[in-house]
């Protein structure tokens, strides 16, 4: 633990996590290495960002290829590299959409409740403007998407006013009742990330689709979290079977350089003027992006991320099944997992006990364990990440 690193961050850094003092000086695929060489198993990949791995040699030399040219150049001018990468995103999910780029997943989730307004004026005779999210939802920290976050702990009554138009329902059969005649859209997850790591059953979610579709009420679905073969497919709507009317998409997307998507099929609701951004969508972002999508691709089509996906799966059971004392559920989908633990006391003493064993890991919720690995993870690392894992178990029960 670096002192004096400690002391800087205490004395320049808002207080607004609170952290491990932990010098992280190398990182390479899913293994970092602190200040004094001791290695850890990274089953956090930074929240889900880190997708192809830490000091990724190929999206490193791309960028540096691409940077000491230019970085950067205004959105008055089109950009190669993000004209490529909307095309990918168009290709990879098997629609015929466009994409506006942003920096984060709060502001990708700003864009697409724009869209969802301009649309409930256009479209509707009397002006559509309300959206409904759902409860143990995650959507941002800006003032618009922390209000659609469904979650009270998030609505300080200190960052108040908050914008109208935001209502929250328990389950996907709530919304039905919810809607009426100043519904615009809906905003879900597919798998709550912050939330729990919770997967919505297929079957509601396609009822949900068509119901939605029918009454010309929009779909937007975060993937801000669940995109980019995080659950095993390039979005977790083609693994839902549904095509939303708009998908959101930030972390997994350029494996750690800061970028946001809102994807949609309706194609002419924003016009010049109506929305933008400085850096959205540069030359740094998104060629970035294309790298981290050409990996991913390559990896789903080898059968790799499949195999990978597995073997974490079966690792993780062992654990869960070795320990019915500390956990009672596993959850998630592809590489977005969840191990819910008996209490919250427990929870914090896992977390803490794996970070001295040598294995990052996260927590979602109040009581459940959550891991979202690198998507290249090696097999080795897996298995002692879990090794790791069970060595902290056992200091516990
Ligand atoms: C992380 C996350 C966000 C917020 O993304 P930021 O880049 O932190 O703004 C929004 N929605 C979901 C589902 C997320 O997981």
């Amino acid at each position: 633990m670096s002192k004096e690193l400690k002391n800087l961050d205490k004395d320049y850094v808002l207080n607004t996590y609170s952290k491990n003092y932990i010098n992280f000086k190398k990182g390479i695929n899913a293994t970092l290495f602190d200040e004094e060489g001791k290695d850890y198993i990274d089953f956090t990949s930074g929240i889900g960002v880190v997708s192809v791995g830490h000091g990724n040699k190929q999206v490193a030399d791309a960028i540096y290829k691409q940077v000491s040219n230019i970085t950067h150049i205004s959105n008055i001018y089109a950009i190669e590299p993000q004209a490529k990468l909307a095309e990918q995103i168009s290709k990879l999910s098997g629609f015929n959409v466009a994409t506006f780029f942003a920096n984060s997943g709060a502001e990708a989730n700003e864009g697409a409740i724009k869209i969802a307004r301009k649309y409930g004026e256009k479209n509707f005779e009397k002006k559509r403007f309300k959206v409904i999210t759902l409860e143990h939802s995650f959507h941002g920290r800006t003032i618009t998407t922390v209000k659609a976050t469904g979650q009270d702990k998030f609505h300080a009554p200190f960052f108040a006013p908050y914008p109208d138009g935001f209502s929250y329902d328990n389950t996907i059969d709530d919304i039905y009742n919810s809607i009426d005649d100043e519904t615009v859209a809906v905003m879900i997850e597919l798998v709550q990330g912050e939330g729990g790591v919770q997967p919505f059953d297929k079957k509601d979610i396609q009822e949900l689709a068509k119901f939605l579709k029918e009454n010309k009420i929009l779909l937007i679905v975060d993937e801000v979290q669940t995109g980019i073969y995080r659950t095993g497919e390039f979005l977790a709507s083609n693994l839902y079977g549904i095509e939303p009317d708009i998908i959101t998409l930030a972390k997994g997307l350029a494996g750690g350089v800061p970028i946001g998507a809102v994807v949609t099929k309706h194609k002419n609701i924003l016009e010049p003027g109506d929305h933008g951004s400085t850096f959205g969508g540069n030359y740094l972002s998104t060629t970035a992006g294309l790298e981290v999508v050409k990996i991913l691709e390559d990896y789903k089509v080898s059968g790799k991320l499949d195999e990978a996906i597995i073997y974490f799966e079966q690792k993780l059971n062992d654990i869960y099944e070795k320990y019915p004392n500390l956990f009672l559920q596993s959850v998630g989908l592809g590489l977005m997992r969840g191990l819910r633990v008996k209490d919250e006391q427990t929870l914090a003493s896992i977390v803490s006990k794996a970070f001295e064993n040598g294995v990052l890991v996260l927590k979602a919720g109040k009581n459940t364990l959550r891991l979202l690995p690198v998507l290249t993870i090696s097999k080795e690392e897996i298995d002692e990440g879990f090794k790791r894992l069970e060595d902290a178990l056992k200091q516990i029960s």
